[in-house]
């Protein structure tokens, strides 16, 4: 093994007996490297099928085939699909909140854990992909975050993945918060928000776009419209929660 390898299985250890693992949620102990005791787990509302194979918004009803939404349908999206690991209710609500606004950045593991199931979805196996692209924040956003959540969630999923990261995107403009406006509202609102940085290799190759929540998807089809007019040959999405 090598100094660095011994010297982090060291931290690691001496971490674990100072601050024994619990569960995130309930604070129950739980084994090293369990970030939700079993009762919690068993709580969170994955997007399971019937769900509209564009946007992953899940269907209440019964139905067998596979469908598009009427939000989807007839719409022209940039991007192919946006897979969402789970639904932002409960405990995935409250830690997406916690882990971008309370600074609880522990939560990025169970967090990047939902967010890695989105890779078995057939819409994401079926097909290699080049780069995991992280939706950038604004630097002043960055400044009062620290952070890139999206960024962070990414790093993670690559090193269990082992694609890389491309940090492709720049968020030019700053946007008040979208949570009032409506869909076209939003689109209006992104317009011209991203680019596309100098130098970044998205010619000819399959990106996947990572942000933490799903909620209208007008970021991400706006940065999905800036991706392909850059000459990327694909964009899929993949978020932890979907709104
Ligand atoms: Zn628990
Ligand atoms: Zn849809």
């Amino acid at each position: 093994m090598s100094p660095a390898a011994t010297a982090r299985r060291f931290f690691r250890a001496l971490g674990t007996l100072c601050f024994p693992p619990y569960c995130a949620a309930c604070r129950v102990a739980t084994e090293p490297g369990v970030h939700l005791c079993e009762n919690c787990a068993g709580g969170v509302q994955r997007i399971e099928a019937p769900f509209c194979q564009r946007c992953s918004q899940p269907f209440d009803g019964a139905i067998t085939q596979q469908f598009t939404c009427s939000n989807c349908d007839g719409r022209e999206l940039h991007f192919e699909c946006t897979v969402a690991a789970c639904r932002s209710r409960g405990i995935v609500r409250d830690f997406i909140h916690a882990f971008k606004y309370e600074r609880q950045f522990h939560l990025r593991h169970p967090l990047a854990g939902w967010l890695a199931h989105t890779l078995d979805d057939p819409r994401m196996s079926s097909r290699p992909f080049d780069a995991l692209v992280p939706v950038p924040l604004h630097h002043i956003r960055f400044r009062e975050r620290e952070f890139n959540q999206a960024a962070e969630l990414a790093s993670l999923v690559s090193q269990r993945c082992g694609t890389p990261v491309l940090h492709a995107l720049k968020r030019t403009r700053y946007t008040s918060t979208q949570t009032k406006l409506d869909r076209a509202e939003r689109m209006e609102n992104l317009r011209g928000a991203f680019r596309v940085r100098h130098n970044a290799r998205v010619k000819e190759r399959h990106l996947v776009l990572v942000d933490d929540v799903f909620t209208t998807g007008s970021t991400v089809e706006e940065c999905s419209r800036v991706l392909l007019r850059a000459g990327a040959a694909s964009v899929r999405v993949i978020t932890v929660a979907r709104g």
